[in-house]
């Protein structure tokens, strides 16, 4: 008997005759990935110990009961397994997406320390929630009664949403104002959809709309709507507006043509996947597509730089950062992803000027070494004169992070207190601001950080607008 030649599908770990393989359809694959991806999931979820040392969950931001959903999950209780999941985490197919579990959970995973590799915590829990939106047990919020009190949020990024989650759930009157055409903040624009699918985060917010959460788009307050007209209008305000101020090259040749900022490079890809119309991208100012791309920085937005450039389909993309590679702010994981797509990293190297005039043709680059530790204990970059040279490239993407914009003076509070880096100060645990009914969270008060982080915020500051709600005073308003 002839032998059937066999295909090996190496995402799905399986093996069919050529044959059937060949006449599949779209929704064959769909039914033998799910297939696969529920069996990794038990295998993942038993693996977990249950060591009663639960350090993954005391190193997760939302404290997630992980040993105990791995268990529901590997005994094929999911529905259980997924409830659980979700009392702690308003996002959790999210964060199984894009956490930086190697830094959080996983990387202290009990299992992980003795050698034998970490459960795959993250992936078990977007395939726990993926599982509950297809059988329906995600639900829209069914508030027991309705509440009069109405609560302002301002930035629907995962810091605003999941404190509109919590109130609406409370029956609290939420509106959420975002001055970007779509919500999500940095999980719709800034984050790629390699990493996080759009209709990821968009069936979440058709969720919280249909659950009676009231959405202001393209309202940018300050321009549009001022902060003491929403500040009247509503019994408590949470500020959840990230931060956006990019942290600019100073060098000469950076106003050239080509010398672009991560954000709006970012920004134009997610639109573009979208379907909407990007003159910018189309026009090829923020389209990698055949170029030489240089990223400058070293953080998780130049990963994603990198790695968008190569998805656009970039003649070559390399990436500058002025320390090492051991010294880099960003995740190990995402540059071993990245290089595996071929991006080349140029370490200990920084941008002093860029050449070209009008439109940029390469970056002059310094060459570094690392000197002294500085008082924090990182050493610092110094310049190895004489070793400059010249990076052919015709996109430069800056991406060197983010700070906070000027609130108290572009929103004329200028009794609103902040930090002496811009951040808002708000109580830590509380999230509560100097101004009364005023609360803060996420990245605005941390600077730039985590989804996971910002959850975590709004979830704690919703919970003490429902107290401060409560209020004699407050209520008496009413
Ligand atoms: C490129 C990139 C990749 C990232 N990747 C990851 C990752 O993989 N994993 C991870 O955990 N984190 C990642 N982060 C960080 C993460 O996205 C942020 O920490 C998180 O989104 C912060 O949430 P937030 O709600 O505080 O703010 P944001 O998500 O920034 O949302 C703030 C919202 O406020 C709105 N806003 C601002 N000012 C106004 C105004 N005046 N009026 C009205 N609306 C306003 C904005 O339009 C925005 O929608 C990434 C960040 C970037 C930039
Ligand atoms: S929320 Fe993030 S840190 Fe917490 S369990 Fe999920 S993936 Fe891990």
């Amino acid at each position: 008997m002839a032998t059937q030649k066999m295909l090996k599908f190496v995402t799905l770990g399986k093996e069919m005759p050529e044959k059937r393989a060949a006449s599949m359809r779209a929704q064959d694959f769909d039914e033998i990935y799910r297939e696969y991806a529920a069996d990794k999931a038990a295998e993942q979820a038993g693996r977990c110990s249950q060591c009663g040392v639960p350090y993954c969950q005391s190193h997760c931001p939302l404290h997630n009961n992980i040993p105990d959903w791995l268990k529901l999950t590997a005994e094929g209780r999911l529905e259980e397994a997924y409830e659980l999941s979700q009392a702690t985490n308003t996002f959790p197919e999210i964060c199984g997406r894009i956490c930086p579990q190697d830094r959080l959970c996983e990387g202290n995973c009990v299992i992980e320390h003795s050698g034998h590799g970490t459960v795959t915590i993250g992936s078990v829990e977007k395939y726990l929630t993926d599982k509950a939106w297809e059988m329906g047990w995600v639900k829209p919020i069914r508030p027991q009664a309705e509440r009069p009190e109405s609560v302002a949020i301002i930035g629907a990024g995962p810091g605003g949403l999941a404190a509109a989650d919590v109130l609406r759930r409370k029956g609290v009157q939420v509106t959420v104002y975002d001055r970007y055409d779509r919500a999500g903040g940095l999980m719709t624009y800034g984050i790629p959809g390699f990493k996080l699918e759009k209709p990821v985060v968009m069936q979440r917010i058709e969720q919280l709309e249909l659950g009676g959460v009231n959405f202001v788009l393209n309202c940018a307050v300050g321009v549009d709507l001022s902060f003491d007209a929403i500040r009247g209008q509503h019994d408590a305000v949470l500020i959840a507006t990230g931060v956006y101020k990019s942290r600019d090259i100073e060098a000469p040749g950076v106003g050239a043509a080509g010398v672009v900022k991560a954000l709006d490079y970012l920004t134009a890809s997610n639109r573009q996947s979208f379907g909407d119309e990007v003159a910018d991208f189309d026009s090829g100012e923020l389209n990698a597509s055949g170029k030489r791309v240089v990223v400058i920085g070293g953080g998780d937005t130049a990963m994603d730089c990198v790695r968008t450039a190569v998805r656009q389909g970039a003649l070559s993309v390399k990436c500058l950062y002025r320390r090492d590679r051991a010294n880099m702010p960003g995740s190990q994981r995402e540059v071993a992803n990245a290089e595996e797509e071929g991006v080349e990293f140029v370490w200990l190297s920084a941008p002093k000027g860029f050449t070209g005039g009008v439109e940029v043709d390469g970056v002059m680059v310094q060459k570094m070494r690392l000197g002294a530790p500085d008082a924090t204990g990182r050493q610092s970059p110094e310049v190895i004169e004489g070793a400059d040279y010249v990076e052919p490239a015709d996109l430069v993407i800056q991406a060197l992070g983010f700070e906070p914009e000027d609130l108290p003076t572009l929103w004329n509070v200028p009794e609103l207190k902040v930090t002496r880096w811009g951040t808002i100060k708000a109580d830590f645990r509380t999230h509560e601001t100097n101004l009364p009914g005023v609360y803060a969270a996420g990245d605005i008060v941390r600077g730039a950080s985590l989804v996971v982080w910002a959850i975590r915020d709004g979830r704690e500051a919703a919970d003490a607008i429902l107290g401060y709600l409560k209020q004699p005073e407050v209520m008496a308003a009413e």
